[in-house]
């Protein structure tokens, strides 16, 4: 296990090397604790590739899509580094690099395996995909689920990578504002609507399928419970509609514990994203059963963090049931 866990992170690596020799980054590891942020101007191309225009300790360049990928991604390495001790993506100090004014009024953010990437929006439906600090984390979140678990992007397993973005992404906008679970808005990309639309946010996670209802986006899709998982084989399987699932069960375990996400809810499924338990295709009860594992393993057998999680399953619809062995596996 410990080979595949380095292989994953050396290939991320060579990735990452590869990338460089071709002329989209600095090559320099750094130390634990520092950050190294590269952001790219793709100057409206469908192009990952483009100028630096802000690299790490450069002063603010005054267009907003960079100043906020350049202060996201750091409040992104911020987070899991003072809370989870890594270090970047690949806890190897993987630089950061974000391209902004990705395309023509281009309606997404996506991260390539190495690289995240915004689009501005068309202000028609969505205004520009920097704005929202937790679409930042969500993107970033995207490639510590692929350094750790590489799950696949593609039905139940693909729907739990989305929402361990969503999960993570919100508490990297919940740690930037100080807030505790019950003052958090466990939106995804609030800021992002445009004016136009009849909607609060991309996806909530607290009440899955009521982030937006409007004639021209259609009505928030997700579930909350598995009584209304949808199949489907558009969305890669319904990946960004069935994560409501998983993501509530999330919302539902940090409420009940209380306190600030991070300090135990987001411990345990931070835990169970590093559990080798955790494989490619993992579904969402396989996944749940880990969560449980890793409470148990965290905060004892019978503590109010296990009850919580199993509560938390239970509420979405999915009974967790203990058969394996409690070792940890990493
Ligand atoms: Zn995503």
């Amino acid at each position: 296990m410990a080979t595949l866990a380095n292989d994953s992170t050396f290939r991320a690596l060579r990735n990452f090397t590869n990338a460089s020799l071709a002329g989209t980054g600095p090559v320099t590891m750094i130390s634990p604790g520092k950050k190294q942020r590269t952001i790219i101007d793709a100057k409206n191309m469908q192009s990952t590739e483009g100028k630096i225009v802000r690299f790490e300790g450069d002063p603010a360049t005054n267009d907003p899509a960079v100043d906020e990928a350049y202060d996201g991604l750091g409040i992104t390495y911020d987070f899991f580094w003072n809370i989870f001790e890594r270090h970047s993506i690949d806890d190897e100090g993987m630089p950061l690099q974000g391209i902004v004014h990705f395309g023509k009024e281009y309606n997404n953010a996506f991260w390539d395996g190495q690289k995240m990437t915004f689009g501005d929006g068309d202000d028609d439906l969505f205004k520009r995909f920097t704005i929202s600090l937790d679409v930042i984390g969500h993107e970033l979140a995207h490639g510590v689920t692929e350094d750790e678990a590489g799950l696949v992007y593609f039905n139940q397993a693909g729907a739990l990578n989305e929402s361990m973005s969503d999960v993570f992404g919100s508490m990297v906008k919940q740690f930037k504002l100080n807030q505790t679970s019950d003052k958090a808005d466990w939106l995804i990309g609030a800021e992002l609507l445009s004016e136009k639309i009849n909607g609060k946010a991309l996806r909530s996670m607290s009440d899955p399928g009521s982030a937006y209802d409007d004639p021209v986006l259609g009505k928030d899709p997700q579930p909350k419970h598995m009584n209304d998982f949808v199949n489907t084989f558009e969305d890669n399987g319904g990946v960004h509609i069935n994560s409501g699932i998983p993501n509530r069960a999330f919302y539902l375990a940090a409420t009940n514990i209380g306190g600030f996400a991070w300090e135990r809810a987001g411990k345990i499924w931070y835990e169970t994203l590093k559990d080798a338990r955790l494989r490619a295709n993992t579904g969402f009860k396989r996944f749940a059963n880990l969560t449980v594992y890793n409470a148990i393993r965290l905060f004892g057998q019978g503590s109010v963090e296990e009850q919580a999680v199993q509560n938390a399953w239970n509420e979405v619809g999915i009974t967790t049931s203990i058969k394996e062995p409690l070792q940890y596996a990493h």
